[in-house]
């Protein structure tokens, strides 16, 4: 915060500052007040960018750009970073019975509930429709498949009430993956994260999948 602190000599019977200075006063303020709600302006505009309307989660350009400044510092670091990736469960489902609003609802809880249970170095966003996703910087395997289990959890204990009537609980499949071991750029790092997700849904959903190691290409060895 800045302080603007400014000393005036006040004329003892008008009790007034000098007219001189009034004037300088009012020219003053006349281009600092427009500065200042600008400054305001741009703020907003700046969190509209970064951050989705309905969650309040980062967006998913946002989380990208993230993600590539965090490999390179990977690169240099040697630490690990991790992905958790989030799709809510028969979702459409809210929707269809209980309407668009109460999907709304559910979404933004699931929402509140994942930022929650992560820590403030942790990345949560808005991936796409009902598909959430977290980043995790130096963070191995282990911990994330840790931290992913937390979130199913706490999604599956979520008590939602919508406009007085209740809500089944939501659950949510998980894809965990790891870089550098299961990608070596973000395309393959987030495939690998995609794919443990649709193996978490094939396996029954409400669960957590960690990524299989990238496959290295062995040469055909011919006799
Ligand atoms: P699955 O377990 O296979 O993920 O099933 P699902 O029903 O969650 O998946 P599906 O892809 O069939 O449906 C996702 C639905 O999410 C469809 C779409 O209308 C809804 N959806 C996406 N974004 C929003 C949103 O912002 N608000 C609401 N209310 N619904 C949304
Ligand atoms: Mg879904
Ligand atoms: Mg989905």
């Amino acid at each position: 915060m800045r302080l603007l602190y400014l000393t005036l000599a006040i004329d003892s019977v008008t009790e007034r500052p000098e007219v001189e200075t009034e004037r300088r006063l009012r020219a003053l303020t006349d281009r600092v007040g427009p500065a200042l709600a600008n400054l305001k302006l741009r703020d907003a505009l700046r969190m509209l960018a970064l951050r989705d309307g309905l969650t309040g989660l980062y967006n998913r350009r946002y989380m990208e750009d993230a993600l590539n400044r965090e490999l390179h510092r990977s690169e240099r670091n040697g630490k690990p970073i991790s992905i958790i990736m989030i799709d809510i469960d028969h979702f459409k489902r809210f929707n269809d019975t209980f309407g668009h609003d109460a999907g709304d609802f559910v979404l933004s809880s699931v929402a509140r509930s994942i930022t929650e249970h992560i820590r403030l170095s942790d990345m949560a966003c808005r991936y796409g429709g009902e598909e959430l996703a977290v980043l995790l910087v130096d963070a191995s395997l282990e911990s994330a498949m840790e931290r992913a289990e937390e979130l199913r959890l706490a999604i599956r204990q979520t008590n939602l009430t919508h406009r007085g009537q209740s809500l089944p609980a939501p659950t949510a499949s998980f894809g965990v993956a790891t870089y550098p071991q299961h990608g070596a750029n973000i395309a393959d790092f987030l495939k690998a994260a995609d794919r443990a997700l649709y193996c978490a849904k094939q396996a029954g959903r409400d669960q957590v999948c960690a990524a299989q190691s990238a496959t290295v290409a062995k040469p055909l060895v011919t006799a």
